[in-house]
């Protein structure tokens, strides 16, 4: 791996990359905001006295650092958001996740930071991404805290492999059904086909702010890796006016209802005899039949067990002891 190359960027997905927020935070204090800069990579703009019927929305990129779109998307989202700060319309945390993993150009440097957001995190505790989810943990709950119950939590990634929905969510189940429902309704209207409904922690950001802070969040999927300045921008512009809106506190409608999937199962990696009975390759949302081998794990054979099941994130390079990936089924609702 090279260490990412920051020098033919535009100023502001350059700056965003680099977690440097003076420009846009000199903007929105000059307009009279509160700003924060509670720890590298947060920038924190909310309402100088802050009310309880203003939404909190916490927007985070780059917590896998390989996984630059949603950076160049946020990054000019939040350029043009700056150039006329009164039509922030939310209070608004803005965070770049593991930084010292998108400077060396990699998807982390120790281990995978969204699976940190537990209390308990084994042999992962002495990682470098513990450290760094423990300063995000603080700097959420302060944001969160410190506002109403309207809260939300966008946390933008792009996937390593292909998929046959190419924009497609993780919601926790866990959220208020009220909240949960305008969440998905919201992710639709920003171009996402597809919604995973998600019964159990994987150490996830989403999962900690939906669980800790009663957020509406999700883990949302939009696209393919690519080049941090390189990015096809045209497969975000759903997203992009979803979130112009989101931030501008328009009154959001319309947009095709995602496709609902309900979590069968969630596949662990047990020991290092774990194999996958399918390539590397594999899409996401590829179907398998009743009876199907899924992965073998020593003596544990995982098999299909529903008429007809998808697998999404398969991944037997993970640790002993995570997720090497989601069987998922059609929700008859
Ligand atoms: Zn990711």
């Amino acid at each position: 791996m090279t260490a990412a190359s920051f020098d033919t960027l535009s100023a502001s997905v350059r700056a965003l990359a680099q977690a440097d927020f003076g420009e846009v935070a000199a903007r929105f204090r000059a307009a009279g905001f509160a700003v924060g800069l509670p720890v590298k990579g947060v920038l924190t703009v909310t309402a100088a006295v802050r009310s309880a019927k203003r939404a909190s929305v916490l927007l985070s990129v780059g917590v896998h650092g390989d996984e630059t779109g949603p950076i160049e998307m946020v990054a000019h989202a939040i350029d043009a958001l700056a150039r006329e700060p009164q039509a922030l319309a939310v209070d608004l945390m803005l965070c770049v996740g593991n930084i010292d993993a998108i400077a060396a150009g990699k998807r982390f440097i120790d281990a995978d930071l969204n699976r940190m957001f537990r209390s308990e995190r084994g042999d992962l505790a002495a990682t470098f991404e513990a450290g760094r989810a423990d300063a995000l943990i603080d700097a959420t709950a302060a944001f969160f805290d410190g506002g109403g119950d309207r809260r939300w939590h966008l946390d933008l990634h792009t996937a390593i492999r292909a998929s046959r929905y190419p924009r497609f969510a993780i919601v926790p189940e866990l959220i208020e059904e009220a909240a949960r429902t305008e969440l998905i309704g919201w992710l639709g209207l920003g171009g996402i086909e597809a919604v995973i409904m998600n019964p159990a922690s994987a150490g996830t950001y989403s999962w900690w702010t939906a669980e800790r802070h009663g957020a509406a969040a999700s883990t949302v999927e939009l696209g393919r890796i690519g080049t941090l300045g390189q990015n096809d921008l045209s497969q975000f512009a759903a997203m992009a006016a979803a979130l112009h809106g989101l931030l501008r506190g328009a009154d959001q409608a319309g947009g095709s209802a995602p496709i609902v999937f309900d979590t069968a199962r969630s596949i662990t990696k047990l020991s290092d005899a774990f194999a996958m009975a399918f390539g590397r390759e594999t899409e996401n949302f590829t179907p398998l039949s009743k009876g199907e081998v899924i992965a073998t794990d020593g003596d544990t054979v995982y098999t299909v067990q529903h008429e007809e099941e998808f697998v999404v994130f398969p991944n037997p390079d993970v640790r002993v002891g995570l997720r090497a990936g989601i069987m998922v089924v059609r929700a008859d609702r």
